[in-house]
């Protein structure tokens, strides 16, 4: 028999565990269907980002750079520590450990919210009705006024280097890694490949990134794009901007890409070869033909303004209504949807979607770059501070990079922030916040700031843009 609900959420994401805890804080009896399964074939809440995403890749991030640190940093810091060895089964034992406790840390919050988690692939099969196969046993129908769509993305393949879980692998398999590949190819350069191009450089690859575009980053601010190619490349990362794949051919002792750079043709041999070029929508069985649910010209669920699909009580949250993808995102977009079917006005504000490049240094923006501004018609000034001056920067053994505000010169208010440097994951905060609010650089300016921290840089860089930095040299000539 079907039970009946007042909310199912088909997966159990960022995207879809916030929409399904805030419908159940809303007093809406919920039950979130979820078909992800670990290592060990048990269900694991979380999605993605927890499971093979966002927190795998912080854990194995954090353990590289402190053994890079442990081998080329420490010395200056009078710590002569000798023979540094890598265990990595340790390490991947400890990011195992952060995602265990953090996927079960999302059943515990459903049991205290009273969600019921419900483990199988869920079919939509038309309004109010989702169909549910669990990996044994009878499929059964379950019923609900509202049903929201989470099911998030999964790995772009590419046709012309196929998965084959070895040689060539998506990001889940290079989060796995068991040994540190000799010679490690990364076809993309964007997000995943610069983490992971990190995370296995640190610990000792040789990596190349192929990226088939002329420029790196071309969604960040220029010269923060500059700098972070630069510092990039001194760490040793081999990026080939202008590289187009021709083919992947996995070898007896190898795979070997062949490509086009400057229109000669090309090709090396890799031990691995990581394929990063972007995400597509778990649409696979997501939704019945009879459904008639309709999806985008880019295979994304299609949704209004307050996430309604085209069918009556049908909503669509997270990486599969495509946007930026990313996990905080979803879960503003799980919070709102919770809470405009729970008769109130939940709104996401796209112009303050924070994004972060945990590199080292890290790369963090939001709002306009200063050509974006440009171009959308903005009278532009802008003020940029470097943690070359930050003693702050200089104590953590990581005074490179900068903080840059876009303002417009008009109102004054920040419309945009871009920053390369030590923690700025962190520091991304204040402007986002201010963005809100609506700050003025001089709001920012006039705000005092703890001494010494990196946050010093933002108020610098805020001064800077009526050019009145105070730890600044070389100004005015
Ligand atoms: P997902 O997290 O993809 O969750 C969807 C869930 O639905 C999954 O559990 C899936 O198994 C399940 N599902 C799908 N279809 C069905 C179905 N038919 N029935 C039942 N269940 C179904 N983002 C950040 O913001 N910060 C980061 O640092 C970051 N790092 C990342 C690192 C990597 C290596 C990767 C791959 C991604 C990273 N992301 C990061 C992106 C982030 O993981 C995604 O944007 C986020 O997980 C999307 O959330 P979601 O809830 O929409 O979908
Ligand atoms: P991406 O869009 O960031 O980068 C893909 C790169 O591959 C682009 O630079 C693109 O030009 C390149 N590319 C595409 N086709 C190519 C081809 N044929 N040959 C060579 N290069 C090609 O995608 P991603 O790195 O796969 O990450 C997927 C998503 O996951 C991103 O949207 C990102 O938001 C999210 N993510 C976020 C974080 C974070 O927030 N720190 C970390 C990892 C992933």
């Amino acid at each position: 028999m079907s039970k009946k609900y007042d909310v199912i959420v088909i997966g159990a994401g960022p995207a879809g565990y916030v929409a399904a805890i805030r419908c159940a804080q809303l007093g809406l009896k919920t039950a979130c269907i979820d078909n992800w399964l670990d290592e060990a074939g048990k269900p694991s809440l979380g999605g993605t980002c927890l499971n093979a995403g966002c927190m795998p890749s912080k854990a194995l991030l954090e353990s590289s750079e402190l053994f890079h640190r442990a081998q080329h940093e420490f010395a200056e810091h009078g710590l002569e520590i000798r023979n540094v060895k890598m265990n990595i089964g340790q390490m991947q034992k400890r990011k195992a450990g952060i995602v265990a406790s953090l996927t079960s840390g999302v059943a515990t919050l459903f049991k205290s919210n009273g969600i019921e988690a419900i483990h199988g692939k869920g079919c939509l099969e038309g309004p109010g009705k989702v169909k549910v196969t669990p990996p044994k046993g009878k499929a059964s129908t379950l019923q609900a006024d509202k049903i929201i769509i989470a099911a998030g993305s999964v790995p772009a393949e590419m046709s012309i280097a196929p998965f084959d879980g070895d040689r060539i692998v998506d990001s889940t398999g290079a989060l796995d890694f068991d040994t540190v590949p000799g010679k490690l190819g990364i076809i993309g350069a964007g997000i995943i490949g610069l983490e992971l191009g990190s995370v296995w450089a640190r610990l000792g690859s040789e990596v190349t990134l192929l990226e088939t575009q002329d420029a790196l980053l071309p969604m960040v601010d220029k010269q923060i794009a500059r700098e972070a190619g630069k510092q990039f490349r001194q760490q040793g990362l081999n990026i080939l901007l202008g590289a187009r794949v021709l083919k992947a051919t996995t070898q007896a002792k190898g795979v070997k890409v062949e490509y086009v750079e400057n229109e000669d043709k090309k090709s090396l041999t890799f031990d691995k070869l990581i394929v990063a070029v972007g995400r597509r929508p778990a649409t696979d069985g997501l939704f019945s033909k009879d459904s008639g649910l309709e999806l985008d010209d880019k295979g994304f669920i299609a949704v209004n303004e307050r996430y309604r699909t085209n069918l009556p009580d049908v909503y669509a949250v997270g990486d599969v209504i495509g946007g930026a993808m990313l996990a905080h995102k979803g879960s503003e977009e799980g919070v709102a949807v919770a809470e405009i079917i729970a008769g109130q006005s939940g709104h996401v504000n796209y112009d303050t979607v924070p994004s972060v490049i945990y590199t080292a240094p890290e790369i963090a923006w939001v709002g306009k770059t200063e050509d974006q501004a440009s171009r959308q018609g903005f009278s532009v000034k802008t003020g940029s501070f470097p943690f070359a001056a930050s003693g702050r920067a200089k104590a953590l053994q990581a005074a490179q990079g900068m903080v840059k505000l876009v303002v417009d010169a008009d109102t004054d208010e920040v419309i945009g922030a871009h920053m390369i440097g030590p923690y700025v994951s962190e520091l991304i905060a204040e402007i986002v916040l201010g963005m809100e609010f609506k700050a003025s650089a001089e709001d920012i300016a006039r705000t005092m700031h703890a001494h010494p921290t990196l946050s010093e840089v933002v108020h610098e860089a805020a001064l800077a843009v009526d050019n009145r930095a105070i730890h600044f040299a070389n100004r005015r000539k």
